[in-house]
Order: structure tokens, then C-alpha cells, then sequence
């Protein structure tokens, strides 16, 4: 496409500065079109014209900023061109008071961070300096309107000093609610395991500091919950947190002490430094260099690095007086909330952690890492958290206060207010009781700081999730609505598209409207509806949610479903597959019988299969490993071929592909070979679809679609072929966007 549009929102103190002036200059130097206008926390800006020009626009913006113009956060879509002429400073537009607007967390600007290290500053070393441009919200705010005293800051009476300065309208902590110095704001303290105080302030950072260098594993609460930190280039260190916490193979997030040491180890494109150093600071997935630094046990067999750059001082300072990466987990155990209270925090990690840094400003809401990626030029965010939650998406036109409350893995729920769509920031799996627990308090207590009250709730079709049973216990009216129809919802809304579209919606496992379980759907939907077009062949997995880690148990439902029980007579099958005779035995009594097999159309699983027939996993440590393999060795291969498949009726049928892999595979082609193959098979699949269907845009989504060749491949084939390609932005494409798919699916739904 040779014209976009890009929409930009801009937070902080970007009004009365000669912001919009400045975004007029730039615009029209580039030879774009569109408006800026004043919104309830910033500007937000459209600019339409040459993609190349549109692309220069952010870069140029924050090149050119005026000085007084402080960013506290910017986030950008990429829209359909509409034709703007010439370009406006509109007026204003704002849409309600500001404090009903719940601000994200932000990270530590320029003017504090010259300030913590500065000698001669009363703040100078001292871990919670913030001002009215950064520091905590979202993660202290226990009612509004946002006021110091209804914040955790309440419990801190403000010093002389630090009270003018709030008091004070031309300082730059002006009515900065949670201004505080080493005076009369929260400490630090180190604890050893069972809560002795092992230091105290300047001590308790020295300490810990020494502890990490070490090879130490110290728990360090922080913004929105606690951290395990340790060495991240001492390896058994890295190993010991694995042990620990039960995590044996996901890949562990870096933070590095800055941009720099970034560079030594990742490569980096201008969009990724960018999107590392925003003030949301999330967490960015960026292809690692070889290097030596950075131990395998971080992230073994993945070629990406989970980076984040220190986004609160207390990080600034443990990371400048380091200098090198840490591990920076979230601190629970597997399946659980994060910690967020210091005395919880000796009791669920008492066993994980060697020290705790802790400090007396209570957090009201836990709030994880947010983690983003590039994908298709754009950034993607697959989880949506700190430093984004609760900042709303989109707008509605439905009146009707209605409550989405999300899928059961990487759970979110969703509401309106005065119109605007509010996605939560990720809840975690609703796995354990305390994820439940976790999930019942937020859902309860944040909507209604906006003093919202549901007349109806939108859930998944499954009966069986925490959250469906969760939805049954509240008033109301009620609106089921299909687990992949709602993943297109949500990347419509990302996407701002009305009228109808072709959704491809790709993920592990979601019930249909048939009773069966599907995953691999091609969806025409437009306002409300949808209907089931095509569907990737389903296929017989035995062991129902256990087979998700077990990719061999999609590898034998592929062949079984080609070669009936005859699959159990090839003689390779055991060792190929992973299998002992006898749990073979049991399985081919399982798929006679039909006692506890299950059919499925999952791309999920058929991932996983071919990941399995190809040797690369039998078992997975986490759901979607053997997928993201798939995915590397398909990295590491050039392989423009794609293999034969069958379209007719309403069935995708994979089974000529699987027999050409099997041919591969004899004939000894390497597995990136076939992995990539494999994913350009997926493309053409999609384009066989979008040409019967004929709609001219196709939405890319479900969890699949992280994955960036097979995401990237079914962008460029779409385009050669001429359909307009969508897919996910600042909504995660996983479950964490269902929530925003029931709450549009649910608010175009007829009422009665
Ligand atoms: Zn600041
Ligand atoms: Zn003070
Ligand atoms: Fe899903």
C-alpha cells in the first residue's frame, strides 16, 4: 500500500506548549495531511500520506519536540487512508473530565534520572523521586478522582520542602501525588527470608547490589509487583531461580542498565529503540546476537531476548551500580498473581529468594511487565499491562454498560465508560485459586472506581472457564459469545474496521458453536455476527488438555486421522513420536473406543503435530513451545516453496502437506526446510480462503498470529495477491483481547 494512516496519541504535558504547532510543522514538512487536537490527557494526531513520509513522522516528532513538551507516553496504529485535505489544528475535543481518566504507570523521565544522580540534589540516590511526568499511577490509585489522599501515598505527610513544591504551580512536581524525598517519603529495606532487617536504606541497595554479583537470587518489589532478579550472565544462578521457581523452560526477561548494553547483544531496528525506551517501557522481543554474555539457560533453544530498560529509579539505581543484564521475572510461582505485599512476598517466595528489597509504599494493584513486538513494520503488543492499562482503545456507540469478561489463559476483562472501550491489563491464567482470587478482586474493584455499574456481561461460549462460571454469578443480561469470533472482534476494533471482513482466527483451543472444539476457523463478521466459512480438517486428540503439552499427541492425530488404526502398525512410530509401547497401547484403545478423544480443527495443534512428525518436540514445557520452534527453525531457512493442500466445501484439508513432509523427511531435507515450508503453506491456505470468500480485508488473529514468519508471510501473500491484510497492534492478538471482543461483539448484539 503506497498511502496509510497513522493514528497518534500523545500523553503529558503536551498542551499550552507549542506542541500542536510543532506537530503542524512536521506534518506539512513531510507532506502529510490530517489534524492534531487536545484530548483528555494529550494530543492525539492523524497523519495521512506516503508510507515512507508517515514513517518519518514519530521519529521526526521526538527529534523535534519543543523543550517544554514532556511525552509521558505515545502510542500509534496504523489505519486505512481516508482522504484528509490539508492538515488542521483542531480547537479542542475533549471528551469529559480528566480525573476520570486512570493513568498508567510511567517510567522514570529525563529530568528525575538527571536529578537521582546528582550529588547535589536532595533527591540524589534516593529510590522513589518522581514528578508530575512520571512515576506510579495506575498501581496506587485506590479511588478517584487521582488525589494524593486517596492514592498509597496517603499514609506519607509531605516535608516543608516537599509540600511547597506540590503546592508550588510553576515546580515541575506540581500536584505530583506522589512527591516524596528521602525526608518523608517510603524506604528501602533488605530482609533476609524470614523478614529480619538485614539493612536499611543506602545499605539495603548496597547490599542487594552485592548479593546479585554474587549470584544471589534477590526479590525486589517494584512498581507494579515484585521481581526475582539475578545475574543473568551466571549461569547457575539462572539455573538455581529455574529450580526454584518451578519454571523449567520459558525464557526468562532481561533488564539491561541501558540502551547501550542493549545494542552489544541484540540487534536493534529504530522501531525497537524506540519502543524500549518509551515511557510504557515494555518488555521487547529482539533477535539476539552470539553472544557469550548472556547465559543459555535465559531462554533456551529461542533466539530472542525478552528486554526491558529500567523503568522505576529504584531499577536505575540497582542497575547503574551493576552494570551489567539481570534476570527480571515477574515474582510469583508458576500460575500465580504477582506478589505485590512485602510480608506475602516472604511467604510465596520465601523458598525462591535469597534477600528481599522491600519498601513501604504499598502497590493497590498488582500490574506485570507489559511485553511487545515487532511485527509486520508495526509494534504488537501480546500482553497488555504496566505502563498501557487501563488507557482506553476504541470507541463505542452502545450506550449500554456492559462487563466482557475475557477467555481463561492470559485473562483480561473489559468495560465501557462514557463510551470508550477499557481493556484491563493481564490477569494471568486462571489456572490456580489465587489467579481466581486475583481475578475476582480486580474485576470487582476497578470498574467501579469509574462508578460502574453492568447491565449486561459478555463471556466466552466455554462453560467450563473460571471466567464463564465467574460471569454466571452476576446479574444482568447476558451474552455468550464465540471464543474466535470474539478474537476477530478484537482485532477489528485494533483496527478501527466496520462493515465485514474475512477473520482468520488462529489459536490452541476455543469451544464452537457445534460443541466442538475448534482453533483453526476462517469467519466472515461484521457487526455483531458472524458465520463459520472454513475450517482447517479437524482431527482426533486423545487426552484432551494434556495434549496441549504433548505436541507427539497431535502428531499421532494427524496420522490417524490419514491412516485410521493402521497408524499404530508403522513401525517408527514409537520412537519418532516419543512414545513407550505401552502408552501406545492405551492410546490405540483410546481412538477405538472414542473414550476421552476429542476432535479439533486447532492450527494450535497442528503446529504442534508437525513440530512432532518432525522431530523437533515430543513434549513441551509450556504450551505453544513446540509452535515457537516451528517457528525458529523457520527463521533460520530461506524456502520460497510451499506444499499441496485441498480447499472444498467448508474443510482446509492439510493431509496432502503432511505427506509431503513425510516425503521431505525421507528424503532428509533439512527441518528449517520443512519448517518453512510448512508456514508458507499456512499463507497460501489463507489466500485459497480470502479468494473464494472475495472480501477485500482479511483479519489476522488468535494466538497463532505472534508468531512473526507465519504472521508476516500471510501479510505478504495477502498483499501480492491484493487483499488488504489486518492484524493485531495495541490489542494482543492472543487471549488477552478476547475481553475486548466480547464487549464490541456484545454491544452490536440485538437486545431482548
Ligand atoms: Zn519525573
Ligand atoms: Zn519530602
Ligand atoms: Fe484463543
Amino acid at each position: 500500500m503506497n498511502t496509510t494512516r497513522l493514528r497518534v496519541y500523545v500523553r503529558g504535558a503536551v498542551q499550552g506548549v507549542g506542541f500542536r504547532p510543532t506537530v503542524h510543522r512536521v506534518a506539512t514538512g513531510l507532506g502529510l495531511h490530517g489534524f492534531v487536537t487536545n484530548s483528555t490527557s494529550g494530543v492525539e494526531i492523524e497523519v495521512e500520506g506516503r508510507t515512507d513520509q508517515v514513517d518519518r513522522f514519530v521519529p521526526t516528532l521526538l527529534d523535534q519536540k519543543p523543550p517544554r513538551a514532556i511525552i509521558q507516553g505515545l502510542e500509534f496504529r496504523r489505519l486505512d487512508p481516508v482522504g484528509h485535505k490539508g492538515f488542521e489544528v483542531r480547537e479542542t475535543d475533549v471528551r469529559g473530565p480528566a480525573t476520570t481518566l486512570i493513568l498508567p504507570d510511567i517510567a522514570t523521565c529525563a529530568d528525575c534520572l538527571r536529578e537521582l544522580f546528582d550529588p547535589s540534589d536532595r533527591r540524589c540516590g534516593y529510590p522513589f523521586i518522581n514528578c508530575t511526568n512520571c512515576g506510579p499511577r495506575f498501581t496506587i490509585i485506590e479511588s478517584l478522582p487521582y488525589d494524593r489522599e486517596r492514592t498509597t501515598m496517603a499514609r506519607f505527610v509531605m516535608c516543608p520542602d516537599c509540600r511547597s513544591e506540590y503546592e508550588n504551580p510553576r515546580d515541575r512536581r506540581f500536584h505530583a501525588q506522589p512527591n516524596a524525598c528521602p525526608v518523608c517519603g517510603p524506604q528501602l529495606k533488605l530482609w533476609d527470608p524470614s523478614g529480619g532487617v538485614f539493612a536499611t536504606r543506602e545499605d539495603a541497595l548496597t547490599a542487594a547490589t552485592d548479593a546479585l554479583r554474587a549470584g544471589r537470587i534477590v526479590a525486589v518489589k517494584g512498581i507494579g509487583g515484585f521481581h526475582l532478579m539475578c545475574d543473568a550472565r551466571n549461569d547457575a544462578a539462572v539455573r538455581a531461580l529455574r529450580g526454584r521457581k518451578h519454571r523449567e523452560e520459558k525464557p526468562f526477561a532481561l533488564m539491561f542498565p541501558d540502551l547501550a548494553s542493549v545494542r552489544g547483544v541484540c540487534a536493534l531496528s529504530a522501531l525497537e529503540e524506540q519502543l524500549l525506551s518509551t515511557p510504557e517501557a515494555p518488555i521487547v522481543l529482539l533477535l539476539r546476537r552470539g553472544s557469550a554474555t548472556i547465559c543459555s539457560s535465559i531462554a533456551p533453544g529461542n533466539p530472542y531476548l525478552g528486554v526491558v530498560l529500567p523503568y522505576a529509579p529504584l531499577h536505575h539505581l540497582l542497575m547503574s551500580a551493576l552494570g551489567f543484564p539481570v534476570v527480571a521475572t515477574s515474582g510469583n510461582l508458576t500460575d500465580e498473581p504477582i506478589v505485590t505485599d512485602e510480608h506475602d512476598a516472604l511467604d510465596r517466595l520465601g523458598e525462591v529468594a535469597d534477600l528481599f528489597l522491600v519498601h513501604d509504599r504499598p502497590i493497590a494493584r498488582y500490574a506485570d511487565d507489559s511485553i511487545a513486538r515487532i511485527v509486520g513494520g508495526r509494534p504488537m503488543l501480546l500482553r497488555r499491562a504496566r505502563g498501557y492499562a487501563p488507557l482506553p482503545l476504541a470507541r463505542t456507540a452502545s450506550r449500554e454498560a456492559i462487563l466482557a469478561v475475557g477467555a481463561h489463559l492470559k485473562s483480561t476483562f473489559a468495560f465501557s465508560v462514557e463510551g470508550q472501550l477499557v481493556l484491563s491489563h493481564d490477569l494471568g491464567d486462571l489456572e490456580t485459586p489465587q489467579a481466581l482470587a486475583g481475578f475476582h478482586d480486580v474485576v470487582k474493584r476497578l470498574p467501579g472506581l469509574y462508578g460502574f455499574k453492568p447491565t449486561t456481561i459478555a463471556h466466552d461460549l466455554h462453560p467450563d472457564y473460571a471466567s464463564t462460571q465467574f460471569a454466571e454469578t452476576l446479574p444482568g443480561r447476558h451474552v455468550a459469545v464465540q471464543h474466535h469470533a470474539a478474537h476477530v472482534f478484537a482485532c477489528m476494533a485494533d483496527n478501527e474496521l466496520e462493515g465485514e471482513v474475512l477473520g482468520v482466527s488462529w489459536d490452541g483451543t476455543g469451544l464452537g458453536t457445534d460443541g466442538t472444539i475448534w482453533g483453526g476457523e476462517f469467519l466472515r463478521v461484521r457487526e455483531g455476527a458472524f458465520r463459520r466459512v472454513a475450517h482447517l480438517r479437524t482431527f482426533p486428540l486423545a487426552g484432551g488438555d494434556s495434549a496441549a503439552r504433548e505436541p507427539r499427541r497431535s502428531g499421532l492425530g494427524l496420522l490417524h486421522e490419514m491412516e485410521g488404526d493402521a497408524a499404530f502398525t508403522r513401525p517408527d512410530l514409537a520412537v519418532r513420536l516419543g512414545f513407550e509401547p505401552a502408552e501406545l497401547s492405551v492410546l490405540r484403545g483410546m481412538f477405538r473406543s472414542g473414550t476421552g478423544v476429542a476432535r479439533t480443527s486447532s492450527a494450535g495443534r497442528l503446529f504442534d503435530g508437525v513440530a512432532g512428525l518432525i522431530g523437533l518436540r515430543s513434549r513441551a514445557a509450556f504450551e505453544g513451545q513446540a509452535a515457537m520452534e516451528l517457528e525458529f527453525a523457520a527463521m533460520e531457512a530461506e524456502d520460497e516453496a510451499s506444499y499441496p493442500f485441498t480447499f472444498a466445501g467448508e474443510v482446509v484439508d492439510w493431509a496432502p502437506m503432511i505427506q509431503a513432509i513425510e516425503t521431505d523427511r525421507t528424503a532428509s531435507l533439512p527441518v528449517g526446510r520443512i519448517a518453512r515450508r510448512f508456514h508458507n503453506t499456512l499463507a497460501e491456505m489463507i489466500v485459497a480462503v480470502a479468494r473464494r470468500e472475495g472480501l477485500p480485508r482479511v483479519c489476522l488473529t488468535g494466538g497463532c498470529f505472534q508468531n512473526v514468519v507465519l504472521a508476516e508471510r500471510g501479510i505478504h501473500r495477502l498483499t501480492a495477491t491484493g487483499f488488504a491484510p489486518y492484524w493485531h497492534q495495541r490489542v494482543p492478538p492472543n487471549d488477552g483481547g478476547i475481553a475486548l471482543g466480547q464487549l464490541v461483539a456484545a454491544g452490536a448484539a440485538p437486545q431482548g
